[in-house]
């Protein structure tokens, strides 16, 4: 027979640790919360070795009696909620109770506290759990919480921990999104002896933008201010055609509370849709206010995650306010639409010259998401929908047709330093890179092969032999069944030693080995996962177009208008896979502006 007891306190806490805060970074998400909610004007937060060796946070906020600061210690202590019916109205980042034991049980923990009303401070020391000593120490009104040598009582849980350079990547992030759902507070981070940031008490969002992320990135963010039945939404929001190649600058906040929702990124992916090339994150900083009764944040032990009950209301909403914003920015002067040919911020602009129509109406991804991902049709249908509403028309189905009736119109004039193809143009002229437009042919014509299942491969008279590090071959095994449907055959040849024998059609054999190890980085790095196919499927063509591609010589007019005529008859012609732009267009108006004609 089992023998059924009740875990002790320590090792229940030690287990709970691992889910309140697997990292360092979440080891002081709850300390800044702490100080947030104890009404701390100031907060610096320090700490070393990726946070492996000290995390301290110190703010200087209510304090706490020596009875209280005990008391906080336990499992379930709390001074923020009393029952269930208090989530609903939560005003406060933290509710479990569960940090401070959490955090105490798996480090050498010091906590100093000092209340408003009291004339001496409270020392706590615990070490893995136990109590060492309780003590007065002096220090000013407020709290300072250490935690030293984190996880050393699990040894376990310390080797999950990733290099320094990555925990303090998170770190960072997180003191900065505190920062920025709190600018009224004054932050310091200090990383190894040196401050990372320090910021005053700022007045707005794009100060505190500005302090920490540097003026430059605080003038490219625009204000965004939106209201609806219940829901409110503030913050910055970048133009379009000004993205980025990772989320990271991709921050949204509920109530205040830096969260990561799915609805939100959803809604700000889909909204840039036509404005950013393909695989480009906007940039946003996106503070969503609700009633707290609509949204449950007790999802994730960590509170990252939460979930909206009127999730579409919620969804529409933000598309809806975003677009709206960026349909203004077009119409703006700037470099959005400042029709300046040389700027990359300059497509949209770009994409009304050419169409002579306006810019949303013109869908540089080829139309709504039910294009391309079957599957997600009836999302696609309410996105159409809620795109419909917002004032913009989904790209209608004749408009590739239609665009390359208009290309056609085009005629070629020469090839400057045999890379850019210059055209005459009903409303002025147009320069064609070349090397861009045939990625982005060659990059359709790649992920349509893909998708379809047929990629044409030639067998190799002699086979590449291709040697790998152990990670390398080890991540080579794991997905090689993803590498061979895409047109490669490889036999394993001994440790480490691989053999290519059978490569895709469009791949010179010679390129074969450089590929692979391209992709085998790429699946390192994670930027290629085989867990979400698509995707996958994007980032290997984007590999394999720059690839394919081999510029021929400069050739005649038949040629080059071919080429315009294929570039347009792609789904989005106006950037290449990477996001380059494929031309610039100096339309008539400015061609005159230059000549001083008008
Ligand atoms: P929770 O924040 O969920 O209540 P914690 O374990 O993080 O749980 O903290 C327990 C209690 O300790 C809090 O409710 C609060 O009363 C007190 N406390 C923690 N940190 C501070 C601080 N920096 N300043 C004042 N009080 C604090
Ligand atoms: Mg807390």
């Amino acid at each position: 027979m089992p023998k059924v007891h009740i875990l002790p306190e320590r090792v229940a806490n030690q287990i709970a640790a691992g889910e309140v805060v697997e990292r360092p970074a979440a080891v002081i998400k709850e300390l800044v919360e702490n100080s947030l909610d104890a009404g701390a004007t100031r907060i610096e937060v320090e700490f070393r070795q990726g946070g492996r060796e000290l995390l301290r946070v110190e703010d200087n906020g209510c304090g706490m009696l020596r009875e209280d600061a005990l008391m906080a210690l336990e499992r379930h202590a709390t001074s923020k909620i009393a029952g269930t019916d208090d989530l609903d109205r939560l005003e406060t980042f933290g509710f479990r109770g569960e940090a401070l034991p959490s955090i105490a049980s798996v480090s050498t923990f010091t906590l100093q506290t000092r209340a408003e009303n009291s004339n001496v401070g409270t020392e706590i020391l615990v070490e893995a759990g136990r109590q060492v000593h309780v003590r007065d120490c002096g220090r000013p009104v407020g709290t300072s919480v250490e935690a030293a040598r984190l996880f050393h009582p699990v040894p376990a849980r310390r080797k999950f921990l990733k290099t320094d350079a990555t925990e303090s990547a998170h770190l960072v992030q997180c003191v900065r999104l505190y920062a920025l759902a709190c600018p009224g507070v004054a932050f310091a981070l200090i990383e190894d002896g040196r401050v990372v940031f320090r910021s005053p008490q700022c007045a707005t969002l794009a100060e505190r933008v500005g302090e920490i992320f540097g003026r430059q990135l605080a003038e490219r963010l625009l204000p965004i201010e939106a209201a609806e039945a219940g829901l409110r939404l503030s913050g910055l929001v970048g133009r379009p055609g000004e993205g980025r190649s990772t989320r990271h600058e991709l921050m949204t906040f509920v109530n205040g509370r830096p969260v990561d929702s799915r609805t939100l990124n959803f809604a700000l992916l889909e909204s840039y849709r036509d404005s950013l090339p393909e695989g480009r994150y906007p940039r946003a900083i996106l503070f969503l206010e609700c009633d707290p009764a609509d949204v449950d944040v007790n999802v994730h032990p960590a509170k990252r995650e939460v979930r909206f009950r009127r999730e579409q209301q919620v969804r529409g909403f933000v598309i809806r306010s975003v677009l709206e914003r960026i349909r203004e920015m077009g119409c703006e002067t700037g470099p959005v639409a400042g029709r300046q040919p040389d700027q990359s911020g300059g497509r949209l602009g770009e994409a009304q010259a050419i169409y002579g129509i306006s810019g949303s109406a013109f869908s540089p991804h080829g139309g709504t998401a039910a294009d391309k991902a079957p599957g997600a049709s009836a999302e696609a249908d309410r996105v159409r929908e809620i795109a419909a509403k917002a004032g913009r028309p989904p790209a209608p189905q004749g408009e590739i047709a239609a665009r390359e009736g208009r290309v056609r119109a085009w005629r070629f004039l020469g090839t400057a330093h045999d890379l850019y193809a210059l055209f005459e143009t009903p409303s002025g002229i147009v320069l064609l890179d070349r090397r861009a437009a045939h990625e982005r042919i060659w990059f359709e014509r790649l992920r349509g092969q893909f998708s379809a299942g047929r990629v044409p491969g030639q067998r190799l008279l002699l086979p590449v032999p291709l040697e790998l590090d152990p990670v390398s071959a080890a991540i080579l095994l794991d997905s090689r069944s993803f590498i061979e449907a895409h047109g490669f055959e490889i036999a394993e040849f001994g440790a480490n030693f691989f053999r290519i024998e059978a490569a895709p059609e469009w791949m010179e054999p010679g390129d074969a080995e450089s590929f692979i190890k391209d992709v085998l980085g790429e699946l390192r790095d994670g930027k290629l996962a085989p867990g979400n196919l698509d995707l996958a499927r994007n980032e290997l063509a984007r590999l394999a177009a720059s690839r394919a591609v081999r510029l021929p010589p400069a050739a005649g007019a038949a040629e080059m208008e071919d080429l315009a005529a294929r570039l347009f008859a792609t789904e989005s012609p106006l950037t290449s896979p990477a996001g380059r732009p494929t031309f610039v267009e100096i339309d008539r108006a400015e061609l005159a502006r230059r000549f001083q004609r008008a």
